[in-house]
């Protein structure tokens, strides 16, 4: 059984993030921070960064066994403090048009053996030093791409019946398909991909629906679609006016749904893993926007505490269609990390909405995204909704009925 990772599609990889994922500009500078196991994966982009003229790029490094050191040994008082001044100097890079990079690849169940309470004050304390960084991000200030990397240990969890070496393996090219690096020419193959994407967005935005019909086994949903909405998916500008694919890979096109205007029955079609925890066949009923029945096969009790999170967490905020030939769908893996995940289906997300997909002005207030139908919310969890037996129609404003998707596919 080969293990080693493929050395040429880890420099395409590299390649496409620098160009296409990041879209760097000469003389444009790059913050990437990444887990210390994709150290070769980052000196790749170094390299393909500074060959596009990239001013100063720099790397910053997690280690999993450092965060867990924290986590066991540091004084109490630790768990209410954060790096304040290095999500300050973030914001001020960004604010001097310094790109960004992200690669993710930690384990996702690192902290799940962590007392609990430490953990969420360590995560409220960050969520709060993280802000001018964050900010900056949602409004889309500048360009800025995730990538993954097989960490061993999320290889382990996706691929538990075979070795370390050959999980981490079978991850990469995994995750190598995917992002469409496998082929002679990942540049081109994202262009062609980009185009598809733009068509439908387009498409999307000139019917300007008013609700998306969904008809299915155990589904029967009405999604009103927020006023002014705007249908974004694949490239995209960034307010410094630099073209990125944020998310790499990414199959899905979305929108804001109105967040008192959805009806009806819907089941999920995949599992949801959440925080640790794995919710299965969860069957929900909406009335003017809130879910007033929710049940699901396993972690039921999980799934009901997040709905009762905040007011926002029991309706939803993103509506996103995916086809079922997705490359991400037909591999049949459950990566048990979103960025994937939610490429394999259509989908819907409780929680906080997209506040950029809107007609018009980008930096709407929250008055005025909540007016339109906007969902706000501390969470934001996608759970799939799409499968090859699901039908979409778009209703119109004058309540005519046009197919989208039959039998998970795009009608055209
Ligand atoms: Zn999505
Ligand atoms: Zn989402």
């Amino acid at each position: 059984m080969k293990t080693q990772i493929n050395e040429e599609k880890i420099a395409k990889l590299a390649n496409l993030a620098v160009k296409r994922g990041v879209g760097l500009q000469k003389g444009q500078s790059l913050l990437i921070t990444a887990p210390i196991e994709s150290l070769t994966l980052v000196r790749k982009i170094a390299e393909y960064a500074y060959k596009e003229g990239a001013h100063i790029v720099t790397p910053l490094f997690t280690d999993s066994d450092i965060t867990l050191s924290r986590f066991k040994f540091a004084p109490d008082e630790s768990f209410d403090n954060a790096t304040d001044w290095l999500y300050n100097g973030m914001g001020e890079a960004f604010d001097n048009n310094t790109a960004r990079m992200a690669i993710a690849g930690d384990d996702p169940m690192l902290l799940s053996k962590m007392e609990p309470e430490k953990v969420s004050r360590a995560n409220k304390s960050m969520a709060k030093a993280y802000k001018p960084a964050r900010e900056r991000i949602t409004e889309f200030k500048i360009n800025w791409n995730i990538i993954s990397w097989p960490g061993k240990a999320w290889a382990q969890r996706v691929f538990p019946e075979v070795s370390v070496d050959e999980a981490v393996f079978k991850l990469s090219e995994a995750i190598f398909d995917a992002s469409r690096v496998s082929v002679d020419d990942p540049i081109q193959a994202w262009d062609v991909h980009n185009e598809k994407l733009r068509k439908k967005t387009s498409w999307l935005n000139e019917k300007n629906f008013k609700a998306l019909q969904y008809n299915g086994p155990n589904t029967n949903l009405r999604v009103g679609l927020a006023d002014e909405h705007e249908w974004m998916g694949g490239a995209s500008k960034a307010q410094n006016n630099i073209i990125c694919n944020p998310n790499i890979p990414s199959e899905e096109v979305f929108t804001t749904p109105h967040a008192y205007k959805v009806e009806g029955k819907v089941s999920s079609t995949k599992p949801l893993s959440y925080q640790g925890t794995l919710i299965d066949n969860i069957n929900v009923t909406f009335k003017e926007g809130k879910i007033i029945e929710a049940h699901a096969s396993k972690g039921e009790e999980v799934l009901q505490k997040v709905l009762k999170s905040d007011e926002g967490a029991s309706r939803i905020g993103e509506v996103a269609l995916v086809p079922n030939s997705s490359p991400i769908s037909q591999s049949g893996i459950i990566f048990y990390n979103t960025l994937f995940d939610e490429n394999a289906a259509s989908h819907i997300a409780l929680g906080q909405c997209y506040t950029k997909c809107f007609k018009g002005e980008m930096d709407l207030t929250k008055e005025e995204i909540s007016n339109r139908g906007g969902n706000s919310s501390m969470i934001h969890i996608d759970w799939m909704i799409g499968s090859d037996q699901i039908d979409v129609d778009g209703i119109d404003q004058n309540e005519n009925v046009i197919p989208v998707f039959r039998n998970g596919e795009w009608v055209n």
